[in-house]
């Protein structure tokens, strides 16, 4: 049988291995250091980040919410755009504050009024 070497202790131990039965050392750590794993964990790094995420989400939230005040009279086609508006800004921001720390406030804002701007979406179809 094939056998490979335990990054540990350099013994040999079967490929299948995930703890080495020479020095208990856990083999699952070499999945965590795997090339795929570590590109999608360094996607984004805590220190930097983009504001292409919370800035858009809370312009994308504030317009809808503004549109709201609007009393010219809703129709289905306003209503469909204000749930896009809100939509993309809660999803935009909701990944900002996953992924991010830079903008986090603004993110946050973002998902609050994006939230307030679909609830009152709900409420206006609702009264339709
Ligand atoms: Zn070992």
């Amino acid at each position: 049988m094939e056998q490979k070497q335990c990054p540990f202790c350099a013994e040999e131990i079967k490929p299948e291995a995930i703890k080495c039965k020479h020095c208990g050392s856990n083999l699952r750590i070499n999945e965590v250091t795997d090339p795929n794993t570590r590109a999608v964990t360094q996607f984004v790094p805590v220190s930097k980040g983009t504001l292409w995420l919370p800035v858009p989400s809370l312009v994308l939230s504030i317009l809808a919410v503004l549109a709201l005040f609007d009393d010219s009279g809703w129709d289905m086609d306003l209503l469909y755009g204000l749930f896009l508006f809100t939509g993309t800004g809660l999803v935009m921001g909701i990944i900002s504050v996953l992924t991010q720390r830079k903008g986090r406030g603004m993110a946050i804002a973002g998902i609050v009024l994006s939230s307030l701007g679909m609830l009152a979406g709900f409420g206006l179809l609702a009264g339709m």
